[in-house]
């Protein structure tokens, strides 16, 4: 199994080191030739998503992965990735990918609560832990969109065809299962 993890800027290294101990090969996607790679499933990362989505552009990789998304490549996507999937954000006038029909708010804790830990349940997971870096939230989804955890009655973790966006950081946690669900969509997808 073979996964892309956007490595233009962010937290992507500790979702390589996950995925590889779980048996993925990683490639990083720095530039346009690393798309030539045949994947099986994309991995945006926290980060800052506005730094993301200019160097995609600048990069030239964006309609390329966005292509990928539309057609179907599953998505793991936390934090600025999910972001970057919003089709709206509702305190910022951008749109990156778009391909996620969610409203997703920036920094939606504010600077005193931007960081935090909690456990919560997850649809098709159980109990899991979150932690949550200047995160954004899921103010309003669209049909189709599945929610699978919410914290304080504000969605953190959606899913959408095979699209999973998350609000927290679950590469920063010991925890394995979301990465284990996500390399289970990949091979189906693969296969
Ligand atoms: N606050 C960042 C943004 O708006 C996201 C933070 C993160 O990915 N940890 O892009």
């Amino acid at each position: 199994m073979k996964i892309g993890i956007l490595a233009v800027q962010g937290a992507f290294i500790e979702h390589e080191t996950k995925l590889a101990r779980l048996g993925a090969e990683c490639i990083e996607l720095r530039q346009k030739s690393d798309l030539e790679i045949k994947f099986d499933g994309l991995v945006l990362p926290g980060g800052e998503s506005t730094v993301q989505g200019k160097l995609l552009r600048e990069l030239d990789m964006f309609e390329t992965l966005k292509g990928e998304i539309e057609g179907g490549m599953p998505v793991l996507a936390t934090c600025a990735g999910l972001i970057l999937l919003a089709e709206k954000l509702s305190n910022d006038s951008h749109v990156y990918f778009g391909t996620l029909p969610v409203t997703v708010k920036r920094n939606a804790y504010g600077r005193q609560l931007g960081s935090f830990r909690t456990v919560q349940d997850m649809e098709g997971i159980g109990t899991v832990p979150m932690t949550f870096i200047r995160a954004p939230y899921i103010e309003d989804t669209e049909n189709g969109v599945k929610v699978l955890s919410c914290v304080d009655g504000k969605a953190v973790a959606v899913k959408y065809g095979s699209q999973l966006g998350l609000s927290f950081h679950p590469e920063l946690d010991e925890d394995d299962r979301i990465h284990k669900l996500f390399l289970e969509e990949c091979s189906l997808y693969s296969a």
